[in-house]
């Protein structure tokens, strides 16, 4: 019982888009670097879950449920059509949103739920990569 309402409550929170724990353990992580960066700026396509606008690098934290991994996704038994299709347009979504980064000459990373629990210091070693990257970049 208390499980089912700790998941609904994530299920709320993702819906709204607001904090999961795995947004919030990688921006701390990236704060304690030293890293300084805005969170859902919605002055950005896609309001990326981490940005950094003057080295034009955003970063997005996927859900495996939201976002469709093609892992772990696994289409709910009741309402299956209403989320066969709302998870197929939040993917095309994703499509579009890094199409759109990628066109402007940004740096996007994504990464999945289950890499960021799976090998977190590796999330973070990778953002961590290209922060320095482009921060060299915009030095040159
Ligand atoms: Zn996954």
């Amino acid at each position: 019982m208390k499980k089912t309402q700790s998941n609904r409550s994530n299920n709320m929170r993702a819906i709204r888009g607001k904090d999961t724990k795995m947004e919030i353990k990688v921006r701390r992580a990236l704060w304690q670097k030293g890293y300084r960066f805005r969170k859902n700026d919605r002055t950005l396509y896609g309001s990326p879950d981490i940005s950094i606008k003057k080295y034009k690098l955003v970063v997005f934290l996927d859900s495996c449920f939201w976002h469709g991994c093609p892992v772990h996704f696994k289409l709910p038994k009741i309402n299956s059509e209403f989320w066969d299709q709302k998870i197929r347009r939040n993917i095309e979504r994703d499509a579009e949103v890094t199409r759109h980064y990628v066109e402007e000459g940004w740096t996007i990373l994504r990464f999945w739920e289950h890499e960021i629990k799976e090998d977190f210091d590796h999330v973070i070693y990778v953002i961590s990569h290209y922060v320095e990257r482009q921060r060299s970049l915009s030095n040159l």
